[in-house]
């Protein structure tokens, strides 16, 4: 049984990966899981800005 807890690795605003452990039930920390994460809520202020550009 593999007991290390993967990491979250999701990359943030630094361009860095993140450090923390991953949620038990999920593929990232805490903070980078679900919609209303600060990584989430920038990438996605990002996609409108751009859309919005025609
Ligand atoms: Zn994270």
């Amino acid at each position: 049984m593999a007991r290390t807890q993967s990491r979250c690795g999701a990359p943030t605003l630094k361009g860095t990966r993140c450090r923390r452990l991953a949620m038990k039930d999920a593929s990232r920390c805490d903070r980078h899981r679900g919609d209303w994460s600060t990584y989430t809520v920038a990438r996605r202020k990002a996609q409108e800005k751009a859309a919005r550009r025609r």
